[in-house]
């Protein structure tokens, strides 16, 4: 396992780097995390739950440990309802961010049981799974397989798939993500599929949800965040589905009823808020932003030649280090030479090697200058 988490490493070095160099001003095209500000409504339902919450006839305490009811209705109405998606309000559970739940997930499985893990991925699953000691089956993405991974081999009892995919931007069709339900089927695995940047599918034809295939009740496990759907990477909440028919259900109740004291009021209003028509609108806005801002990377990188993937349907592009450098070359000269930030492929696994990921979340003007900056370099 890495020493250090891939973004501390990242974090690190730029601030070497800007300690030695104080008159220069970085342009951080690496990590991603939100910048856009939440729309109003959201703000209003923050401030109005707070109030309440200093209100003797509206004060809360604990709430259920799978969230209020009325945000787990909304995401059944919303989000599932118009995919023609049925579930069952005991299967939905409201949780601070994706980023726990895919970790602890893994909890309910023995500890031999074999993880099958995409290579190149968004690292919090590998190393959660490799703190719990378990055996990994790396699944290769690259250029030749269009960024979607092969069927194991081996029997994978654990499979996480992440579509959109962080940090390739690649999406699965429903063709391709039927192959995947059906392994699971028949190898009894269950997949914990990992729908954190579902909003940013901006092409017709694919699926949005696992549960949009036939079958995947029985084997998948659907995590989603408002984190990148809604900017709420400071407010934390997220939601995982654990349908009955996996048999997980009632073991993921015990376990957060056990470990997880469920979700703050505060985050949960403001989850809801973005179901109103003015919620929906302003966080429209805001991802068609960064669906621009990714646009206009995407196709500066490829005037200046570069060999880019991603940026249609997720908020990243994936960019081919010129000269065959390895990731880390790349993204020193990139550092050093054009003081932008990006994130080293090989950082998301021995097959993201060769790449540097650029996240849309940066501010447009940071980008636009980026961009100059590396067409000066070349
Ligand atoms: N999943 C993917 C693919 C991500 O990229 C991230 C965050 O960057 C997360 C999950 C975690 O998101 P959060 O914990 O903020 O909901």
């Amino acid at each position: 396992m890495p020493e250090q988490y891939l973004f501390i490493d990242v974090c690190n070095r730029a601030e070497a780097y800007q300690a030695a160099h104080p008159e220069q001003r970085l342009l951080r095209l690496g990590v991603g995390d939100v910048t856009r500000p939440l729309p109003a409504t959201i703000v209003k339902a923050l401030q109005q739950a707070a109030g309440e919450l200093g209100q003797a006839e509206t004060f809360r305490g604990y709430c259920l440990e799978e969230g209020y009811e009325w945000l787990r209705r909304c995401i059944i109405d919303n989000d599932y309802a118009p995919l023609g998606i049925s579930l069952d309000l005991s299967e939905v559970f409201i949780s601070d961010g994706a980023g726990s739940d895919l970790g602890n997930l893994s909890e309910l499985f023995a500890t031999d049981n074999t993880v099958a893990i995409m290579d190149p991925t968004y690292p919090a699953y590998t190393d959660a799974n490799l703190m719990a000691g378990r055996h990994m089956i790396y699944l290769p993405c690259h250029a030749q397989n269009g960024f979607v991974p092969d069927l194991p081999q081996e029997k994978a009892d654990i499979i996480y798939l992440c579509f959109p995919n962080n940090p390739t931007g690649a999406v699965l069709t429903y063709a391709q993500l039927a192959r995947w339900v059906d392994y699971a089927r028949a190898n009894h695995s269950v997949i914990i599929f990992d729908a954190a940047y579902e909003a940013y599918i901006t092409q017709p034809g694919i699926p949005h949800s696992i549960y949009e295939i036939e079958g995947a009740k029985e084997v998948a496990i659907e995590v989603r965040s408002y984190s990148k759907t809604a900017g709420f990477t400071s407010v934390r909440c997220g939601y995982t589905i654990v349908p009955e028919a996996t048999g997980l259900r009632a073991m993921w109740l015990r376990r957060q009823c056990t470990k997880y004291n469920g979700t703050s009021y505060i985050a949960q209003r403001a989850a809801q808020a973005t179901y109103t028509p003015e919620g929906k609108a302003g966080i429209r806005a805001n991802l068609d932003f960064y669906m621009g801002t990714a646009h206009l990377i995407k196709s500066r990188l490829q005037e200046m030649g570069y060999e880019v993937y991603g940026g249609e349907n997720a908020p990243y592009i994936w960019c081919k280090a010129p000269h065959n450098w390895g990731s880390w070359t790349f993204f020193d000269h990139l550092l050093q030479q054009c003081q932008v930030l990006c994130t080293p492929g090989a950082g998301f696994g021995e097959s993201g090697e060769g790449y540097v990921r650029f996240s849309a979340f940066s501010k447009r003007e940071d980008c636009v200058e980026a961009l100059q900056r590396i067409q000066k370099f070349i």
